[in-house]
């Protein structure tokens, strides 16, 4: 029997990304690349709903922070970290140590940042040069209000800066349209491929404070990524076999179209959370802003979070996730996004319940599928 991946990343391989990977390696200075390169960007403007740059560094996720950090950035520039989980608050703690005087809006985690929350934060301080945003924060399941979040930002003079780990090719992103300056993002999550890409979308105001902001840097460097990208190359070797798998996986959204994908992310969000309640399990997210990626519950009184992800992985090859930071123990992550379809969900669903009863729990633990 195969596992049913449920990780909030990474996700699972469709058949074609997977294929992709198969291929020889080819020269990163010659035509073909080139091609394969100028393909791969022009896929993700349109994904990322932006005509402006999109890069793409070898590295995970975490780099993006420190991307965007040193090249938008000057020591002792004053930002504003939103914090709603625990990514947000590595982006604050990174951005600490950099030297950047990092000012804190922290909520409740399984709550959002609201733009009434930030535009309080705002108005209240002395001007910050960046407003920092998780907009799916993956620790808890909860996408923020990422639109009015950055209009808020904007009408403060701040620039925008996203965490889009956990959203960028699953749940709506318009770059371009809600005013984003810097999207960073990593292939292992709605992207469908391995770990090991950091995507960036570049807007025209982060160019703007690009090219004044002062902390060294080499490989991270934005204008060199650019420079290389606009004659379809990258400043170092590539990583030719995940540029392959992501290539593939564009198409395959391309093909789908990216609005059909949002919808079955969607779709996918509201089959979860229907389930899960079904199953008596208590929601961790507040259900306004709950995510489409991926759904965290509380297991039911009695029942401890590892007993019921091994039960899950052992009877029923479910692969889940528990919490992060200071609500590992608390609650449990089933991931629903990339290659993601009904039958898998249903899946888990019933899987779940299964691994509940036989743990013992209480509830009637029958899920309506
Ligand atoms: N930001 C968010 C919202 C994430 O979910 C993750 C990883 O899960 C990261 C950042 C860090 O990415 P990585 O683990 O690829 O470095």
């Amino acid at each position: 029997m195969t596992t049913n991946f449920r990780l909030p990343g990474p996700t699972p391989l469709p058949p074609a990304v997977l294929e992709a990977m198969q291929r020889e390696m080819i020269p990163h200075r010659g035509g073909e690349f080139k091609a394969l390169f100028g393909e791969i960007l022009c896929l993700a403007r349109e994904i990322h709903r932006t005509e402006g740059d999109v890069l793409v560094w070898p590295a995970s996720g975490s780099a993006g922070w420190e991307v965007a950090i040193v090249n938008l950035f000057s020591p002792g520039d004053a930002v504003l970290a939103t914090v709603c989980g625990d990514f947000g608050d590595r982006f604050a703690r990174i951005a600490a140590r950099f030297g950047l005087d990092v000012r804190r809006l922290d909520v409740p985690w399984g709550s959002a940042v609201t733009p009434e929350a930030l535009a309080g934060a705002l108005d209240g301080g002395a001007p910050v040069k960046g407003v920092f945003l998780t907009h799916n924060e993956t620790s808890t399941g909860v996408t923020n209000p990422l639109p009015e979040l950055a209009q808020v930002a904007r009408d403060h003079g701040a620039l925008t800066v996203v965490d889009a780990v956990s959203s960028a090719g699953g749940l709506p992103l318009e770059t371009d349209a809600w005013g984003l300056d810097f999207v960073l993002s990593g292939s292992q999550k709605a992207w469908m491929c391995p770990p090991g890409l950091l995507i960036a979308a570049v807007g025209a105001r982060a160019w703007d404070a690009h090219r004044s902001a002062r902390f060294p840097r080499f490989f991270w460097d934005l204008t060199a990524a650019r420079e290389s990208a606009m004659a379809n190359m990258t400043p170092t070797t590539p990583p030719l076999t995940l540029l392959y798998a992501y290539h593939a996986a564009l198409q395959m959204i391309t093909a789908e179209g990216v609005d059909a994908v949002w919808a079955r992310h969607a779709a996918m969000g509201e089959l979860t959370r229907a389930g899960i309640r079904d199953l008596g399990l208590k929601l961790f997210a507040d259900p306004v802003y709950a995510s489409n990626t991926l759904t965290s519950f509380q297991p039911p009184a009695g029942v401890e979070v590892d007993d019921l992800l091994r039960t899950l992985r052992r009877d029923h090859q479910v692969e889940a996730q528990k919490g992060q930071g200071a609500i590992a123990d608390q609650i449990v992550r089933i991931g629903h996004m990339g290659w993601v379809h009904e039958p898998e969900m249903r899946g888990a669903l019933t899987a779940l319940g299964a691994s509940l009863r036989s743990l013992g729990a209480r509830q009637p633990l029958v899920a309506v599928l």
